[in-house]
């Protein structure tokens, strides 16, 4: 079983609507609801994958149950299991609000909710269930931001947790978060390029991938939107690049990366071979229609496009 943990679930609502204008009336033609949070996004990308797969995290109010309910509707080929700790308060919604007008490939407007107040009793009581789920975990995911109320160090004590149990650890998340968590040492972070230079301070993805890797990381995977992957690796760095620019929706392209890093973990495949499957995975959800989901036949042809280039020793480490 591979376990994802998101601490700040959404409700993902998206608004469609003819034009967006500021302080105007607007007639909403099309209302969509779909679990949101970063660990559940690689949770459905992980069961579309034919993975037993089990989220846990926080859920709350009438929003944590329609997010219950949209993620264990039975799926091809399995559902998500729901292993989700209930916080008295209420789950957050995050409304997208997306143009008619605006043409395919054109970005939404955002909207994010803080999230509910986490009481120091249910954070104790999701360690307690966190610890009982890694039991029976072959890798876990550490996904997203921090509800109000989680301590800032939380993914430090969960990689702790995780390493402990001998269980593999990916950890994505942003800012201070990351920074702590990287400190526990995860097997793998997957910042983007961005959240890279937040933490080391570089702009230069090598030299901040390499400053990362210092910092405890065994392996960093940096995601550069269309450019690919940069992995540092106990076993080598790549570069991977996909076949080609894709047109489309990258929102969700890095979960559908962290999704096939651990499938490939948990598969037993090569660094080259999983960094290969998160190029082709994360290209077709751009692809796709959908935010965050994939068409497996562009997927699978598009695998054998990817580009893989391993990095020389020297270019690797003469980075100070
Ligand atoms: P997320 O919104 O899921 O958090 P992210 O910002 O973490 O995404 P990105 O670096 O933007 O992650 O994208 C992840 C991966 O998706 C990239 O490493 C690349 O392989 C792929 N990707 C992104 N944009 C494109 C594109 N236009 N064409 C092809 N592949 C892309
Ligand atoms: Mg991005
Ligand atoms: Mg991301």
């Amino acid at each position: 079983m591979i376990l994802t943990v998101t601490l700040n679930a959404a409700l993902d609502v998206t608004y469609r609507v003819p034009r967006l204008e500021p302080r105007a009336s607007h007639r909403v033609r099309e209302v969509a609801e779909r679990p949101g949070g970063k660990g559940l996004n690689v949770a459905r990308v992980l069961a579309a994958l034919g993975h037993e797969t089990l989220v846990t995290g926080f859920a709350g109010g009438p929003t944590g149950e329609r997010v219950r309910e949209l993620l264990t509707e039975v799926t091809e080929p399995g559902p998500v299991g729901d292993a989700l700790v209930t916080t008295g308060g209420t789950t957050r919604r995050t409304v997208s609000v997306v143009e008619e007008s605006g043409g395919p490939g054109a970005g939404a407007t955002l909207f994010n909710e803080p999230g509910p107040q986490i009481s120091p009793a249910e954070w104790e009581r999701f360690l307690d269930v966190y610890g009982e789920l890694l039991a029976g975990a072959d890798a876990v995911a550490l996904c997203g931001s921090l509800p109000p109320g989680v301590p800032v160090g939380a993914y430090g004590t969960l990689v702790r947790t995780a390493r402990t149990a001998g269980v593999p650890v990916v950890l994505d998340t942003d800012g201070e978060p990351l920074r702590r968590g990287l400190a526990a040492r995860p097997d793998v972070v997957k910042p983007n390029a961005e959240e890279l230079a937040g933490i080391t301070g570089s702009t230069e993805p090598l030299h901040a991938a390499r400053l990362a890797q210092r910092r405890g990381a065994h392996a960093v995977v940096a995601s550069l939107g269309a450019d690919g992957l940069l992995a540092l690796t106990p076993d080598g760095a790549w570069r991977v690049t996909p076949p080609r620019r894709m047109a489309g929706n990258p929102t969700g392209a890095g979960d559908s990366v962290v999704a096939a890093l651990l499938s490939g973990l948990a598969e037993g495949l090569s660094w080259p071979d999983r960094l290969v499957r998160a190029t082709a995975l994360a290209a077709a959800t751009v692809r796709a229609e959908t935010a965050g989901e994939f068409d497996r036949a562009v997927y699978e042809e598009l695998l054998p496009a990817v580009t893989v280039t391993r990095q020389r020793a020297a270019a690797a480490s003469a980075v100070g």
